[in-house]
């Protein structure tokens, strides 16, 4: 009798219509309403993410500019006058659109964009910059190389996928790219071969500089969806620039002579030692600015809009000595987390640390250098450390050297 009393409190079906009825406190749900309810759930979900979605790509976090510094010093270390420019111009641009989006200024004083270029040799921090400040910001951030564009026309890709990277990064989100970062690498390689603009066409290098001048200035860039060359079919999506900050980056080799002639240093000679050379060089670059980029080859129109010139200090054992152990993720915590995932306690000795500087610097690897570094040395014990009982693992300076003796990068020595 009971089979026929009970059924689905929601569509009214009895216990011989649905296979499955669940019990409730007072009631019962049958299967389909089980699936209808999770339906509307999903959809409910759906349509409040996307508009949180929305909000959050408009909701800038934007912090003071002591506020930014201090974020960028948990993650870099060193470079103090790069974050210290990045930060008050990162918190300008933002300013500014704020100040776009609520007042109708008056005086039409109009605050322009301050796009960014870092000088400073490969390796010493500029995309982690870059990608730090985007992270803070919560806005879309893209990395691009400037080698692979080329004029249009030409083989290789349209300027404009610049902005394709941007609009992939936030799932083609119109309204958030046009707030994003993008950080345009290697710029000085598009740099003219000389600095007399030439009559011959110059396909890689101001011909790409030329087609940057739109991008940056701020206006509707027809942007193909999935990168690469135009093609007619291909439906084109609008993307105002005014608000988008480009950030670009470069190791400009040979700066050096150039600001030395500028500031009439004309210390670097034959006869300087290479220690007194290197850190001439550190000291000329903090001098760079955009009269030097533009005898490097970048043309002036260009400059025009990147207004703020920064350096980044090549990074020397102390810095690299840091790198390895300070910023918040430090490759060295990485590596113990990931033996501590294990349930194996990491513990490097202090002389091992040296010794992978040490390596860095014998080897001319740089920042980059200590990844493999570490690499080649914990590789087998990554690899034998997980089938055995082992519940401790010291990494000692004889250890870590005939590990890194054997391996294929001790090879690389550089003369
Ligand atoms: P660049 O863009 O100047 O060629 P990157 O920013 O790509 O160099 O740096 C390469 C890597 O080296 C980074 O991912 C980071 O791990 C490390 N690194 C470089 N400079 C620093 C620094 N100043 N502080 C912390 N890590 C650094």
């Amino acid at each position: 009798m009971a089979k026929n009393i009970l059924h689905c409190s929601f569509c009214g079906r009895s216990r011989d219509e649905v296979r499955i009825l669940i019990a409730g406190q007072e009631g019962h749900i049958c299967e389909n309403c089980v699936d209808h309810a999770r339906e509307i759930i999903e959809q409910e979900l759906m349509v409040r993410d996307d508009k949180a979605s929305a909000q959050s790509a408009f909701k800038l976090t934007v912090k003071k500019p002591i506020e930014i510094k201090k974020f960028l010093d948990e993650y870099i270390i060193g470079q103090d006058e790069a974050k210290k420019v990045m930060a008050v111009a990162v918190y300008n641009h933002y300013k500014r659109l704020q100040y776009k989006a609520t007042d109708t200024p008056k005086d039409e004083i109009e605050i322009e964009k301050s796009n960014i270029v870092m000088v400073g040799e490969t390796g010493t921090g500029k995309t982690l910059l870059a990608k730090t400040i985007a992270k803070l910001l919560n806005v879309p951030f893209a990395i691009v190389d400037a080698t692979v564009f080329t004029e249009a026309g030409y083989v290789g890709e349209d300027v404009e996928s610049i902005l394709t990277r941007l609009l992939q990064v936030c799932n083609y989100d119109v309204a958030a790219a046009e707030r994003g970062i993008v950080y345009i690498d290697e710029i000085d390689k598009i740099a003219r071969k000389s600095d007399n603009p030439s009559i011959t066409r110059d396909v890689s290098g101001e011909g790409v500089q030329q087609g940057m001048l739109k991008l940056l200035e701020g206006t509707d860039v027809l942007v193909p969806p999935q990168g690469g060359r135009k093609h007619p079919e291909q439906k084109l999506i609008k993307i105002n620039t005014q608000n988008i900050l480009f950030i670009c980056g470069g190791a400009f080799d040979g700066i050096d002579r150039i600001i030395a002639r500028r500031v009439q240093t004309n210390t670097i000679g034959f006869n300087v030692d290479k220690v007194q050379q290197d850190s001439m060089k550190k000291n000329l670059l903090r001098y760079v600015n955009a009269q030097d980029l533009k005898a490097f080859g970048l043309i002036p129109e260009l400059l025009g809009r990147l207004p703020v010139v920064t350096h980044l200090d090549p990074l020397d054992a102390s810095t690299l000595r840091a790198i390895l152990t300070e910023p918040k993720n430090a490759l060295i915590k990485q590596y113990m987390r990931l033996f501590e995932l294990e349930g194996i306690q990491l513990r490097i000795e202090e002389d091992v640390l040296d010794f992978m500087v040490e390596k860095a610097v014998e080897y001319k690897l740089g920042a980059r250098g200590l990844r493999s570094i570490c690499e080649n040395i914990l590789t087998d014990a990554m690899f034998e450390l997980p089938s055995s009982k082992e519940k401790y693992f010291t990494l000692d300076l004889e250890y870590a050297q005939r590990k890194f003796d054997k391996s294929k990068m001790s090879l690389l020595k550089v003369a």
